[in-house]
Protein backbone atom coordinates (compact mmCIF):
# COMPACT_ATOMS: atom_id res chain seq x y z
CA UNK A 1 0.00 0.00 0.00
CA UNK A 2 2.76 2.88 0.59
CA UNK A 3 3.95 1.60 -2.24
CA UNK A 4 0.93 2.91 -4.23
CA UNK A 5 0.89 5.80 -1.91
CA UNK A 6 4.08 6.24 -3.13
CA UNK A 7 4.02 6.14 -6.87
CA UNK A 8 0.32 8.49 -6.71
CA UNK A 9 2.83 11.12 -4.84
CA UNK A 10 4.95 10.77 -7.63
CA UNK A 11 2.48 11.13 -10.43
CA UNK A 12 0.59 14.32 -9.09
CA UNK A 13 4.84 16.12 -8.80
CA UNK A 14 4.77 14.90 -12.29
CA UNK A 15 1.71 16.80 -12.53
CA UNK A 16 2.57 20.18 -10.85
CA UNK A 17 6.28 19.52 -13.03
CA UNK A 18 3.87 20.31 -15.99
CA UNK A 19 5.51 17.38 -18.63
CA UNK A 20 3.58 16.62 -21.27
CA UNK A 21 0.94 13.75 -20.96
CA UNK A 22 -0.68 12.24 -23.97
CA UNK A 23 -4.28 10.44 -23.10
CA UNK A 24 -4.36 8.53 -26.83
CA UNK A 25 -3.30 4.98 -25.42
CA UNK A 26 -5.95 5.32 -22.84
CA UNK A 27 -8.39 5.97 -25.05
CA UNK A 28 -7.95 3.49 -27.88
CA UNK A 29 -7.42 1.08 -24.98
CA UNK A 30 -10.88 1.80 -23.82
CA UNK A 31 -12.23 1.73 -27.80
CA UNK A 32 -10.43 -1.23 -28.33
CA UNK A 33 -12.46 -3.01 -25.19
CA UNK A 34 -15.87 -1.30 -26.60
CA UNK A 35 -15.33 -2.28 -30.11
CA UNK A 36 -14.48 -6.16 -30.73
CA UNK A 37 -14.55 -6.07 -33.94
CA UNK A 38 -12.39 -3.09 -34.16
CA UNK A 39 -9.85 -4.72 -31.73
CA UNK A 40 -9.63 -8.35 -33.99
CA UNK A 41 -9.02 -5.98 -37.26
CA UNK A 42 -6.27 -3.98 -35.04
CA UNK A 43 -3.26 -5.91 -36.28
CA UNK A 44 -4.37 -6.67 -39.74
CA UNK A 45 -4.55 -2.77 -40.16
CA UNK A 46 -1.26 -2.45 -38.16
CA UNK A 47 0.34 -4.73 -40.45
CA UNK A 48 -1.43 -2.56 -43.50
CA UNK A 49 -0.35 0.59 -42.46
CA UNK A 50 3.81 -0.23 -41.57
CA UNK A 51 4.01 -1.90 -45.14
CA UNK A 52 5.53 -0.30 -47.97
CA UNK A 53 4.76 -2.42 -50.54
CA UNK A 54 0.70 -1.47 -50.70
CA UNK A 55 -0.53 0.93 -53.03
CA UNK A 56 -0.14 3.87 -50.71
CA UNK A 57 3.09 4.20 -51.26
CA UNK A 58 1.62 5.79 -55.02
CA UNK A 59 -0.44 8.16 -53.32
CA UNK A 60 2.10 10.33 -52.21
CA UNK A 61 0.78 13.73 -52.86
CA UNK A 62 -0.08 16.60 -50.94
CA UNK A 63 -3.11 16.13 -49.72
CA UNK A 64 -5.59 18.94 -48.29
CA UNK A 65 -7.29 18.37 -45.25
CA UNK A 66 -10.57 20.07 -43.79
CA UNK A 67 -10.56 21.00 -40.42
CA UNK A 68 -13.36 22.00 -38.22
CA UNK A 69 -13.01 23.72 -34.54
CA UNK A 70 -15.00 23.03 -31.96
CA UNK A 71 -14.28 25.12 -28.71
CA UNK A 72 -16.50 24.49 -25.43
CA UNK A 73 -16.00 27.68 -23.12
CA UNK A 74 -16.55 27.67 -19.10
CA UNK A 75 -15.20 31.29 -19.06
CA UNK A 76 -13.85 34.07 -21.67
CA UNK A 77 -10.50 33.06 -21.37
CA UNK A 78 -11.28 29.24 -23.10
CA UNK A 79 -12.91 31.07 -25.38
CA UNK A 80 -10.36 31.49 -27.41
CA UNK A 81 -9.67 33.64 -30.27
CA UNK A 82 -10.35 32.72 -33.91
CA UNK A 83 -6.06 33.92 -34.44
CA UNK A 84 -5.64 31.38 -32.03
CA UNK A 85 -6.71 28.95 -33.77
CA UNK A 86 -5.43 30.37 -36.95
CA UNK A 87 -2.09 30.64 -35.29
CA UNK A 88 -3.01 26.60 -34.76
CA UNK A 89 -3.58 26.16 -38.56
CA UNK A 90 0.24 27.78 -39.02
CA UNK A 91 1.75 25.62 -37.45
CA UNK A 92 0.30 22.60 -38.29
CA UNK A 93 1.09 24.29 -42.54
CA UNK A 94 4.45 24.25 -41.39
CA UNK A 95 5.36 21.37 -39.45
CA UNK A 96 3.23 18.63 -42.30
CA UNK A 97 5.41 20.57 -45.07
CA UNK A 98 8.75 20.43 -43.05
CA UNK A 99 8.80 23.91 -43.72
CA UNK A 100 9.09 24.55 -39.57
CA UNK A 101 11.55 27.36 -39.10
CA UNK A 102 13.31 25.30 -35.99
CA UNK A 103 13.35 21.93 -38.35
CA UNK A 104 17.12 23.28 -39.06
CA UNK A 105 17.72 24.33 -35.55
CA UNK A 106 16.42 21.51 -33.12
CA UNK A 107 16.72 18.16 -35.80
CA UNK A 108 20.37 17.21 -35.64
CA UNK A 109 22.34 16.72 -38.81
CA UNK A 110 22.71 12.64 -37.85
CA UNK A 111 19.01 12.90 -37.91
CA UNK A 112 18.06 14.55 -41.39
CA UNK A 113 18.45 12.31 -43.60
CA UNK A 114 15.06 10.64 -41.84
CA UNK A 115 13.47 13.78 -41.96
CA UNK A 116 9.83 13.82 -44.09
CA UNK A 117 7.70 16.12 -45.77
CA UNK A 118 4.51 14.49 -44.58
CA UNK A 119 2.25 16.28 -47.71
CA UNK A 120 -0.62 17.75 -45.57
CA UNK A 121 -1.84 20.62 -45.75
CA UNK A 122 -5.12 21.90 -43.10
CA UNK A 123 -7.64 24.33 -43.65
CA UNK A 124 -10.41 25.50 -41.72
CA UNK A 125 -13.35 24.42 -43.57
CA UNK A 126 -15.20 27.22 -45.56
CA UNK A 127 -18.48 24.42 -46.31
CA UNK A 128 -20.88 22.27 -44.37
CA UNK A 129 -21.93 18.82 -45.34
CA UNK A 130 -25.39 20.45 -46.70
CA UNK A 131 -22.78 23.13 -48.99
CA UNK A 132 -23.62 25.87 -46.83
CA UNK A 133 -20.94 28.24 -45.79
CA UNK A 134 -19.06 28.42 -42.81
CA UNK A 135 -15.62 29.50 -40.57
CA UNK A 136 -14.94 26.11 -39.77
CA UNK A 137 -15.06 27.07 -36.07
CA UNK A 138 -18.23 26.63 -33.91
CA UNK A 139 -18.51 27.44 -30.13
CA UNK A 140 -20.74 26.65 -27.25
CA UNK A 141 -20.84 28.36 -23.85
CA UNK A 142 -21.02 24.93 -21.17
CA UNK A 143 -21.77 25.11 -17.30
CA UNK A 144 -19.01 24.89 -15.30
CA UNK A 145 -20.18 21.70 -14.24
CA UNK A 146 -19.55 20.59 -18.00
CA UNK A 147 -16.86 17.65 -18.29
CA UNK A 148 -15.20 18.20 -20.83
CA UNK A 149 -13.05 14.57 -21.24
CA UNK A 150 -16.04 12.65 -20.80
CA UNK A 151 -19.06 14.60 -22.88
CA UNK A 152 -17.37 17.12 -25.40
CA UNK A 153 -18.53 14.98 -28.62
CA UNK A 154 -21.50 14.17 -26.78
CA UNK A 155 -24.82 16.58 -27.90
CA UNK A 156 -24.17 18.52 -24.36
CA UNK A 157 -21.01 19.61 -26.05
CA UNK A 158 -20.79 19.52 -29.75
CA UNK A 159 -21.41 16.70 -31.96
CA UNK A 160 -18.74 16.36 -35.33
CA UNK A 161 -18.98 17.37 -38.38
CA UNK A 162 -19.02 14.35 -40.72
CA UNK A 163 -16.04 12.82 -39.66
CA UNK A 164 -15.67 11.24 -43.27
CA UNK A 165 -15.08 14.42 -44.48
CA UNK A 166 -13.56 15.76 -41.67
CA UNK A 167 -10.59 16.42 -38.91
CA UNK A 168 -13.04 17.35 -36.03
CA UNK A 169 -10.87 19.28 -33.29
CA UNK A 170 -12.61 19.90 -29.97
CA UNK A 171 -11.03 22.70 -27.76
CA UNK A 172 -12.04 22.98 -24.23
CA UNK A 173 -11.13 22.93 -20.75
CA UNK A 174 -8.87 19.99 -20.50
CA UNK A 175 -7.97 18.46 -16.62
CA UNK A 176 -4.56 17.41 -15.83
CA UNK A 177 -2.03 15.32 -16.48
CA UNK A 178 -3.54 15.65 -20.34
CA UNK A 179 -2.81 17.92 -22.74
CA UNK A 180 -4.85 16.15 -25.43
CA UNK A 181 -5.12 12.84 -27.23
CA UNK A 182 -6.56 11.63 -30.42
CA UNK A 183 -7.83 8.40 -32.30
CA UNK A 184 -6.21 6.14 -34.18
CA UNK A 185 -7.50 5.29 -38.01
CA UNK A 186 -9.09 2.31 -36.50
CA UNK A 187 -11.59 4.30 -34.89
CA UNK A 188 -12.46 6.49 -38.54
CA UNK A 189 -15.43 7.93 -38.62
CA UNK A 190 -16.61 7.01 -34.69
CA UNK A 191 -18.53 9.74 -33.52
CA UNK A 192 -15.59 10.90 -31.54
CA UNK A 193 -13.14 10.29 -34.20
CA UNK A 194 -10.73 13.57 -33.77
CA UNK A 195 -8.42 15.56 -31.96
CA UNK A 196 -9.55 16.69 -28.14
CA UNK A 197 -6.72 19.57 -26.91
CA UNK A 198 -6.61 21.90 -24.00
CA UNK A 199 -7.97 25.65 -24.78
CA UNK A 200 -4.18 26.70 -23.28
CA UNK A 201 -2.28 23.54 -25.50
CA UNK A 202 -3.73 25.12 -28.42
CA UNK A 203 -1.94 27.26 -31.26
CA UNK A 204 0.56 30.13 -30.45
CA UNK A 205 -1.07 33.21 -28.91
CA UNK A 206 -4.25 34.08 -26.56
CA UNK A 207 -4.43 31.35 -23.76
CA UNK A 208 -1.56 29.17 -25.21
CA UNK A 209 1.03 28.58 -22.40
CA UNK A 210 4.76 27.73 -21.93
CA UNK A 211 5.76 25.78 -22.64
CA UNK A 212 3.17 24.31 -24.56
CA UNK A 213 2.57 27.19 -26.52
CA UNK A 214 4.42 26.48 -30.02
CA UNK A 215 1.15 24.55 -31.29
CA UNK A 216 2.89 21.29 -31.30
CA UNK A 217 0.45 19.29 -29.01
CA UNK A 218 -1.68 19.52 -31.90
CA UNK A 219 0.79 18.40 -34.51
CA UNK A 220 1.40 15.54 -32.09
CA UNK A 221 -1.86 14.31 -32.11
CA UNK A 222 -2.46 14.38 -35.29
CA UNK A 223 0.28 12.07 -35.74
CA UNK A 224 -2.00 9.82 -34.04
CA UNK A 225 -4.95 10.80 -36.47
CA UNK A 226 -3.08 9.55 -39.27
CA UNK A 227 -1.71 6.44 -37.48
CA UNK A 228 1.14 7.35 -35.70
CA UNK A 229 2.37 5.50 -32.27
CA UNK A 230 4.90 7.37 -30.10
CA UNK A 231 8.11 5.44 -30.30
CA UNK A 232 8.03 3.56 -27.08
CA UNK A 233 4.93 1.71 -28.28
CA UNK A 234 1.70 1.37 -26.92
CA UNK A 235 2.32 0.11 -23.33
CA UNK A 236 6.03 1.37 -22.80
CA UNK A 237 8.75 -0.31 -20.81
CA UNK A 238 8.54 -3.41 -23.22
CA UNK A 239 12.26 -3.29 -25.54
CA UNK A 240 12.28 -6.44 -27.36
CA UNK A 241 8.49 -6.68 -27.46
CA UNK A 242 8.40 -6.61 -31.36
CA UNK A 243 4.55 -6.25 -31.13
CA UNK A 244 5.01 -3.03 -28.85
CA UNK A 245 6.87 -1.06 -31.52
CA UNK A 246 5.57 2.04 -33.56
CA UNK A 247 6.73 -0.08 -36.87
CA UNK A 248 8.95 2.99 -38.13
CA UNK A 249 12.51 1.27 -38.50
CA UNK A 250 14.13 5.07 -38.68
CA UNK A 251 12.15 5.93 -35.00
CA UNK A 252 15.26 4.17 -32.19
CA UNK A 253 13.47 1.99 -29.76
CA UNK A 254 12.65 3.62 -26.90
CA UNK A 255 11.31 2.32 -23.49
CA UNK A 256 9.92 5.80 -21.97
CA UNK A 257 9.35 9.51 -23.30
CA UNK A 258 11.48 12.30 -22.94
CA UNK A 259 10.14 15.39 -21.70
CA UNK A 260 13.04 18.02 -22.62
CA UNK A 261 16.04 18.77 -21.53
CA UNK A 262 17.54 16.25 -23.05
CA UNK A 263 21.20 16.96 -25.48
CA UNK A 264 21.77 15.03 -28.57
CA UNK A 265 23.09 12.54 -28.41
CA UNK A 266 21.34 11.31 -25.60
CA UNK A 267 21.09 7.71 -24.98
CA UNK A 268 18.53 7.77 -21.84
CA UNK A 269 15.74 4.94 -22.29
CA UNK A 270 17.39 3.43 -25.67
CA UNK A 271 16.65 -0.03 -25.64
CA UNK A 272 19.71 -0.18 -27.77
CA UNK A 273 21.95 2.26 -27.27
CA UNK A 274 24.24 3.67 -30.46
CA UNK A 275 26.26 6.71 -31.45
CA UNK A 276 23.28 9.02 -32.28
CA UNK A 277 21.17 8.07 -29.12
CA UNK A 278 16.86 8.89 -28.65
CA UNK A 279 15.29 10.77 -31.68
CA UNK A 280 13.58 12.73 -28.47
CA UNK A 281 13.00 15.49 -30.80
CA UNK A 282 10.75 13.75 -33.18
CA UNK A 283 6.97 15.24 -32.75
CA UNK A 284 5.68 11.77 -31.20
CA UNK A 285 7.67 12.15 -27.89
CA UNK A 286 6.95 14.05 -25.65
CA UNK A 287 9.62 16.68 -25.27
CA UNK A 288 8.18 20.44 -24.92
CA UNK A 289 6.64 22.41 -27.82
CA UNK A 290 10.42 23.91 -28.47
CA UNK A 291 11.98 21.15 -28.32
CA UNK A 292 10.43 18.76 -31.30
CA UNK A 293 10.75 19.21 -34.72
CA UNK A 294 10.23 16.52 -36.93
CA UNK A 295 8.22 13.22 -38.78
CA UNK A 296 10.62 10.71 -40.13
CA UNK A 297 10.32 8.75 -43.84
CA UNK A 298 8.65 5.84 -41.86
CA UNK A 299 6.39 8.03 -39.94
CA UNK A 300 5.04 8.75 -43.34
CA UNK A 301 4.77 6.18 -44.78
CA UNK A 302 2.06 5.11 -42.12
CA UNK A 303 0.54 8.28 -42.56
CA UNK A 304 0.54 7.71 -46.57
CA UNK A 305 -1.45 4.20 -45.90
CA UNK A 306 -3.45 5.97 -44.01
CA UNK A 307 -4.74 8.94 -46.69
CA UNK A 308 -5.27 5.71 -48.90
CA UNK A 309 -6.71 3.47 -46.79
CA UNK A 310 -8.99 4.23 -43.27
CA UNK A 311 -8.82 8.15 -44.06
CA UNK A 312 -9.23 7.99 -47.85
CA UNK A 313 -12.56 9.41 -47.83
CA UNK A 314 -11.18 12.94 -46.46
CA UNK A 315 -9.31 12.89 -50.02
CA UNK A 316 -12.65 14.13 -51.94
CA UNK A 317 -14.17 16.27 -49.73
CA UNK A 318 -13.80 19.75 -51.17
CA UNK A 319 -14.85 21.63 -47.93
CA UNK A 320 -12.45 24.21 -47.66
CA UNK A 321 -9.65 26.33 -49.87
CA UNK A 322 -7.42 29.15 -48.53
CA UNK A 323 -8.95 31.42 -50.75
CA UNK A 324 -10.01 34.33 -48.73
CA UNK A 325 -13.10 36.12 -50.32
CA UNK A 326 -11.16 38.94 -52.73
CA UNK A 327 -9.63 35.59 -54.02
CA UNK A 328 -13.07 34.24 -55.06
CA UNK A 329 -13.95 36.12 -57.96
CA UNK A 330 -10.42 34.06 -59.28
CA UNK A 331 -11.08 30.86 -58.67
CA UNK A 332 -14.39 31.31 -60.24
CA UNK A 333 -12.71 32.13 -63.36
CA UNK A 334 -11.33 29.01 -63.07
CA UNK A 335 -12.69 26.17 -65.60
CA UNK A 336 -11.68 22.78 -66.42
CA UNK A 337 -13.02 21.54 -70.41
CA UNK A 338 -14.15 19.95 -71.85
CA UNK A 339 -16.40 18.12 -69.27
CA UNK A 340 -17.49 15.43 -69.94
CA UNK A 341 -14.45 14.61 -71.89
CA UNK A 342 -12.88 11.33 -73.72
CA UNK A 343 -9.30 11.78 -74.65
CA UNK A 344 -7.99 15.03 -72.33
CA UNK A 345 -9.23 17.73 -69.92
CA UNK A 346 -7.08 21.65 -70.00
CA UNK A 347 -7.79 23.68 -67.53
CA UNK A 348 -7.99 27.85 -67.81
CA UNK A 349 -7.20 30.15 -65.53
CA UNK A 350 -6.70 33.66 -66.19
CA UNK A 351 -6.78 35.21 -62.92
CA UNK A 352 -4.12 32.58 -60.69
CA UNK A 353 -1.26 30.90 -61.92
CA UNK A 354 -1.41 26.75 -61.58
CA UNK A 355 1.03 24.93 -62.06
CA UNK A 356 0.15 21.55 -60.67
CA UNK A 357 -2.79 18.77 -61.01
CA UNK A 358 -3.85 16.10 -59.44
CA UNK A 359 -6.69 13.68 -60.91
CA UNK A 360 -8.50 11.14 -58.36
CA UNK A 361 -10.65 8.70 -59.19
CA UNK A 362 -13.80 8.09 -57.05
CA UNK A 363 -12.47 5.78 -54.48
CA UNK A 364 -9.70 8.96 -53.47
CA UNK A 365 -7.33 6.89 -55.30
CA UNK A 366 -4.48 9.27 -57.52
CA UNK A 367 -4.81 8.43 -61.37
CA UNK A 368 -2.59 11.40 -62.43
CA UNK A 369 -0.06 14.08 -61.22
CA UNK A 370 0.97 16.57 -63.75
CA UNK A 371 2.74 19.77 -63.84
CA UNK A 372 1.05 22.41 -66.10
CA UNK A 373 3.44 25.49 -67.76
CA UNK A 374 0.63 26.82 -70.12
CA UNK A 375 -2.95 27.20 -69.36
CA UNK A 376 -3.81 25.14 -72.89
CA UNK A 377 -2.09 22.27 -71.74
CA UNK A 378 -3.82 19.04 -72.40
CA UNK A 379 -3.63 16.32 -69.59
CA UNK A 380 -4.14 13.06 -71.27
CA UNK A 381 -6.97 10.96 -69.50
CA UNK A 382 -7.45 8.59 -72.53
CA UNK A 383 -6.80 5.65 -70.80
CA UNK A 384 -9.30 6.18 -67.85
CA UNK A 385 -12.13 3.83 -67.45
CA UNK A 386 -15.01 6.12 -67.44
CA UNK A 387 -16.82 7.94 -64.77
CA UNK A 388 -16.61 10.51 -62.39
CA UNK A 389 -12.83 11.91 -61.44
CA UNK A 390 -11.66 14.92 -59.54
CA UNK A 391 -9.40 17.47 -59.37
CA UNK A 392 -7.50 19.41 -57.38
CA UNK A 393 -5.22 22.19 -58.97
CA UNK A 394 -2.00 23.88 -56.29
CA UNK A 395 0.05 26.79 -57.19
CA UNK A 396 3.20 25.30 -55.66
CA UNK A 397 2.40 24.00 -52.49
CA UNK A 398 -0.96 26.04 -52.03
CA UNK A 399 -4.09 24.47 -53.19
CA UNK A 400 -6.02 26.35 -55.12
CA UNK A 401 -9.88 24.57 -56.15
CA UNK A 402 -11.33 21.38 -56.78
CA UNK A 403 -13.01 20.39 -59.77
CA UNK A 404 -14.80 17.01 -61.32
CA UNK A 405 -15.11 15.85 -64.30
CA UNK A 406 -16.61 12.53 -66.53
CA UNK A 407 -15.08 10.57 -68.01
CA UNK A 408 -17.38 8.77 -70.95
ZN1 LIG B 1 0.61 10.90 -28.03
Amino acid sequence: MKKYLLLFAIFIVANISGQRFCGTDEKMKDFFSNNPDALAKKQDLRNYLTSKNNVGKNVQTVVTIPVVVHVLYKNAAQNISDAQIESQLAVLNADFRKLNSDYNTIVPAAFKPFGADMELVFCLATKKSDGSTTTGIERKSVASSFSFPNNYYQSSGLVAWDPTKYLNIWVGDMPNPYLGWAYLPDAAGYAFDGLAIGYNYFGTTGAAQYPYNGGRTATHEIGHYFGLLHPWGEDGSLCGDLDNDDGCADTPAISDPHYGGNVFPDNSYMCVPTANGAMFMNFMDYVTDTEMAFFTNDQKTIKTNTMAGPRASLLNTNACSFLAVNDLEKAGSINLFPNPTTQYISIASPLVRINEVEIFNSEGRLMKKVSVKNETDKIDVNDFAAGVYYVRTYNGTEFIKSMKFIKK
